[in-house]
């Protein structure tokens, strides 16, 4: 039956779409990352603000209950598209028509208009919204997190290419989105050049930081706790071990550092912390196997992922972070460790040129060159007084990113999109 979309300015409620990872997975293995911690902070925030979220992922375990309140106001809902476990990104296109269908019959439930807008996360999600969108006569607002097209011009030795389905799955999710949100001005030209997204249909809003999680400690005590000793130079990855996110640049670094000056090895810990993902997965010693290859087994300490909250030690812990990404459309992990005052050594790419303040908060390397990052990494070690002047430096430049902030552009970014649409009414013949 065609609905019309009446003059409600008021935003009250979002549907969030969050196909292929759930806001209650834990962040830093498989397909759980930054995406995941974005969309729980920013429903928080949104809660705050009086704004309710519904966030539908799908169910990946049969014992799932239909409904989870995650927060006050932040409720996940379970739907069943494909098999609970075992199905793989890359197939989940094929479970879009269940996933919708799941969608709309739980908003049928209910009386019209009971979602203001949808906020789809990633491609899969905005194809779902796109037919939401249609048929509840909402705009549709889209963050891409990843894209495509950016990682098949920058990918990893050993990483796979993009399916061209992606590619154009992504560019009808860019015609049809009311308004893409981008994380950076870097990725808003990416998809008005590489996409042809129309300028003034692009928003960049930042992503944060919990500035309440992560902020900084003292030293010594973060380390007696993670048995790291005082007097050690602790190097620290954190994230998703896959080819994207370079783990392996900074072992290579580390061996060359190694190599330089071989008194750094009693002294000399490179903590990694995360599971693999993507694919990582098909090669899940892949780390373990390389720095036996390099010869510092003695001094990579590989950590499972941690629960989101207790990665703070582990900034406070580290000297720097390092995060030596190919690709990195923003790169939480970066501000996580500046808002602990710990600053970081990352890759010139995508938001990292954002996230960290080259030269002030931290370095910025280009390319993957394992000498150019010892250089660097050393220059860190070395000079106590650049990472005194850079660990405050990182605390401030953080502070400007708080998920408040973000979850307060992304309202304006959502009535701005019900306004528009209300001044045009649509009807949708579905
Ligand atoms: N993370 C976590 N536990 C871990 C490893 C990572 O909670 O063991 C979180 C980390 O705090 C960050 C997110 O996972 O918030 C990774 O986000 P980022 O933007 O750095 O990378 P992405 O996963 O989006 O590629």
């Amino acid at each position: 039956m065609p609905r019309l979309a009446v003059g409600r300015r008021r935003v009250n409620r979002v549907a969030t779409i969050s196909v292929h990872t759930s806001p209650l997975d834990q962040p830093g293995t498989g397909d759980a990352g930054g995406m995941n911690v974005y969309i729980v902070e920013v429903a928080k925030r949104l809660a705050e603000m009086g704004i309710e979220t519904e966030i539908f992922t799908r169910r990946t375990a049969r014992d799932l209950p239909p409904t989870v309140e995650l927060a006050p106001g932040v409720l996940v809902r379970h739907v069943t598209a494909g098999p609970y476990e075992e199905l793989d990104k890359e197939d989940l296109s094929g479970q879009l028509c269940a996933f919708v269908s799941g969608v709309l019959r739980t908003e049928a439930a209910f009386e019209p208009g009971r979602y203001d807008v949808i906020h789809s996360h990633y491609w899969l999600s905005g194809q779902v919204g796109w037919l939401a969108k249609e048929r509840w006569g909402v705009p549709l607002v889209h963050t891409m997190h990843t894209m495509a097209k950016v990682k098949n011009l920058l990918l990893a030795e050993g990483d796979r290419p993009e399916p061209t389905v992606r590619v154009l799955g992504e560019e009808q999710v860019v015609q049809v989105a009311d308004r893409l949100v981008a994380n950076t001005a870097a990725e808003a030209g990416e998809l008005i050049e590489l996409y042809g997204a129309p300028e003034e249909r692009v928003t960049v809003v930042n992503p944060g930081v919990n500035l309440t999680t992560f902020r900084p400690g003292p030293k010594d005590a973060a380390r007696a706790r993670l048995g790291l000793p005082p007097g050690a130079h602790v190097l620290l990855f954190v994230g998703r071990i896959q080819p994207l996110k370079g783990p392996d640049t900074l072992l290579r670094a580390a061996a060359r550092m190694l190599e330089e000056d071989p008194d750094l090895r009693r002294r000399l810990v490179v903590a990694c912390v995360g599971g693999p993902s993507g694919n990582g997965r098909a090669r899940p010693s892949h780390l373990v196997d390389l720095a036996a290859e390099l010869g510092i087994s003695d001094v990579v300490r590989l950590e499972p992922p941690v629960p989101h909250d207790e990665l703070a030690g582990w900034y406070r812990a580290a000297d720097v972070t390092v995060v030596p990404s190919h690709n990195e459309s923003f790169g939480l992990v970066a501000l996580e460790s500046q808002a602990c005052g710990t600053p970081v050594c990352a890759a010139a790419v995508g938001g990292l040129r954002t996230a960290v303040r080259d030269g002030v908060s931290g370095l910025l390397v280009e390319g993957h060159d394992p000498r150019d990052w010892a250089r660097a990494l050393r220059r860190l070690l070395d000079d106590h007084g650049l990472r005194a002047a850079m660990s405050r430096a990182a605390g401030e430049h953080a502070a400007a990113f708080g998920w408040s902030a973000t979850a307060a552009r992304l309202a304006e970014v959502y009535t701005g999109a019900m306004a528009e649409l209300h001044r045009t009414p649509v009807v949708v013949n579905l």
